[in-house]
């Protein structure tokens, strides 16, 4: 079994849902294969599915970590429990959303490892197929007297809805007539209004100590082209009281929800305990629980900030590999398996908490370590001369595919008399426990033979260009005599005759603070200056660069081969370090 398909440990939710399994709530329950209130359900057979979630991102950005813990959730426990889970999007706030957004939606979600079908069947929504059920709905409410239409501005219904201690004060139209409500709100309805000057109120409590529950808004005015339904609406409703009705129409058993909609379930009790009464929705009703969000340090993780940081060019894009969406992970060399294992070993709780950053980095080397071809890259090249061999010296050297897994094989490439090898790996004044190349010093070339320092040689501005070295012969790898010498050093190296060049991004955290988003930080004054540095690098002859591709790079960390990368110009991601390196 993969890690993908493994089950989120035991938590709430799953207790939950195992509970109302038990006890047979949804034995009632109907499915015409569509969404669609009582008229459409009523004669359909019971439902297939034990249980019945959604996953509803608003399609106004592209989705980040915290989505996928949305996800997981909602598509793992639907798959767990013998269920189906929705993918609907929620965009009955027609400014801000649009048909990339859903397409990249749509593409993290299948990436994750999920998809919407079942038996064939389609379970894709918009929820803005449902503009004539909540007009319906609304009208319903209104003629029930559960309803009305106010016209006061939007500062005063502030100003009156009153605090936490003191109640709010009702409506100077609280009580009109209700056939004056019905036509204003067909008014609306008509266009005949400019944007803010009626509003459709539920009438539900002034003095509830929630202050969602005093008479909130659920249809506004707004004069504004949407994505799908062109400029069919200028009225919209809102999210409080659209999204419940998402739910009961798709016939939601589980409508799971992040911590910050714990306000709004009375409400949403509330209207759809009003709509069932009224013949419009079957029993029983979908219930919401609320889990925390994930939040991840050293990211935001916000659609509107991430949009930000795409439209004033901090980051190159919404699938930038710094960027904490999905489709920036995936580019980064995330891999479905290490997003699943990071949100799994989370577990679900219903404490907030800032996760911390080397917790998903973690997962990733996880899930790349047993399967991930090993190479070698140097990133900072110096050049290494063997002196004691011929020009056209050449020694086969052979090294595992991965050393978890020897079934994977061998790579084989050639020792010649030049090398690259690593800047940093040969010292002029080494210091204390220094090991690796010093004049006098011996260090064994990984995979090779041990060689001895004898010199070097610096350019004009002092620095060290090359490095003379002495092959020691009979110590080479694998064979008997390799432990005659004993080295501290082991150091990689690739064949400059050899060696493929390529163009590395060498990724770190996008901002310098663990919280940038925090109180009242502004994140846009922590983003790190030095979260891209581009190398020209040498890899091992051998490595095959194609987009996707990805590796171990010995001693370097986890690579991927960037989707831009061509065989003439290979483009190469760092995805993680092979340990935590990051300070601060
Ligand atoms: P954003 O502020 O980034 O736009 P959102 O909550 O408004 O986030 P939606 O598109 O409405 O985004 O989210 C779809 C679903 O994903 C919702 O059910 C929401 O609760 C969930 N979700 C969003 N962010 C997180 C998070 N950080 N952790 C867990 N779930 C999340
Ligand atoms: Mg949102």
């Amino acid at each position: 079994m993969s890690i993908q398909e493994e089950a989120l440990a035991p938590n709430f939710l799953k207790n939950l849902i195992e509970s109302n399994l038990k006890d047979n709530l949804n034995k009632d329950k109907r499915w015409s294969g569509k969404p669609g209130p009582a008229s459409v359900q009523a004669d359909a057979p019971f439902d297939k599915a034990k249980i019945r979630t959604r996953f509803p991102p608003e399609p106004n950005g592209y989705l980040h970590i915290g989505h996928a813990k949305s996800i997981i959730i909602n598509f793992g426990l639907a798959e767990e429990y013998d269920g189906e889970c929705h993918l609907r999007f929620d965009d009955t706030n027609p400014e801000k959303e649009d048909t990339e957004y859903v397409e990249a939606i749509k593409d993290a979600v299948q990436w994750l490892g999920y998809d919407w079908i079942e038996d064939g069947r389609s379970n894709l929504y918009y929820a803005s197929d449902y503009f004539e059920y909540f007009y319906e709905f609304a009208v319903a409410l209104i003629k029930n007297g559960d309803a009305y239409i106010d016209e006061q501005t939007p500062d005063e219904m502030r100003r009156t809805r009153g605090t936490l201690t003191e109640p709010g004060l009702d409506s100077p139209w609280r009580n009109r007539p209700i056939e004056e409500s019905l036509d204003l709100f067909e008014r609306m309805k008509n266009g005949e209004f400019e944007d803010g000057t009626y509003a459709l109120r539920a009438k539900v409590d002034m003095a509830s100590p929630n202050i969602n529950m005093r008479d909130p808004v659920i249809y506004r005015i707004k004069h504004a082209h949407h994505h799908r339904t062109g400029d069919k609406w200028c009225i919209y409703p809102m999210y409080t009281f659209a999204h419940p009705i998402e739910d009961a129409l798709e016939c939601i058993t589980h409508s799971f929800c992040t911590l910050e909609f714990e306000d709004q379930r009375p409400f949403y009790e509330w209207l759809l305990e009003k709509l069932a009464s009224l013949g419009k929705f079957l029993r029983p009703l979908p219930k919401q629980t609320e889990f925390s969000r994930l939040n991840v340090q050293h990211v935001v993780t916000s659609k509107r900030k991430l949009l930000n940081l795409v439209e004033s060019g901090i980051v190159d894009g919404w699938d930038d590999p710094r960027m904490p969406t999905i489709a920036g992970l995936r580019r980064r060399g995330y891999t479905p398996n290490s997003i699943h294992l990071f949100i799994k070993r989370l577990g679900v709780s219903k404490s907030d908490s800032f996760i911390d950053y080397k917790l998903l980095e973690q997962a990733l080397r996880d899930d790349l370590d047993p399967i991930a071809p090993r190479a070698v890259a140097v990133l900072d090249p110096i050049k290494l001369v063997i002196t004691n061999v011929e020009d056209d010296f050449q020694e086969h050297c052979h090294a595992p595919i991965n050393p978890h897994n020897p079934e994977a094989g061998k790579r084989e490439f050639l020792l010649t008399k030049e090398l690259w090898i690593e800047r940093d790996d040969f010292m002029e004044e080494p210091p204390k426990k220094y090991f690796r190349l010093f004049v006098g010093n011996k260090v064994r070339l990984k995979y090779g033979y041990i060689v001895e320092c004898t010199g070097f040689k610096k350019d004009a501005d002092g620095r060290v260009y090359e490095v003379y070295v002495e092959l020691i012969p009979n110590t080479k790898s694998g064979t008997p005599g390799s432990d005659s010498v004993k080295v501290k050093g082991n150091i990689t190296w690739v064949s400059t005759k050899y060696a493929i060049p390529a163009q590395i991004n060498l990724y770190d955290r996008l901002f310098t603070e663990a919280s940038p988003d925090s109180g009242t930080k502004d994140y846009m004054d922590y983003i790190n200056p030095n979260s891209l540095k581009v190398v020209n690098g040498w890899l091992e002859p051998g490595v095959e660069i194609l987009p996707g591709n990805r590796w171990q790079f010995e001693r370097l960390g986890y690579f991927v081969a960037d989707p831009s990368s061509t065989p003439e110009k290979g483009i190469i991601n760092r995805s993680v370090t092979l340990k935590d390196s990051w300070v601060g």
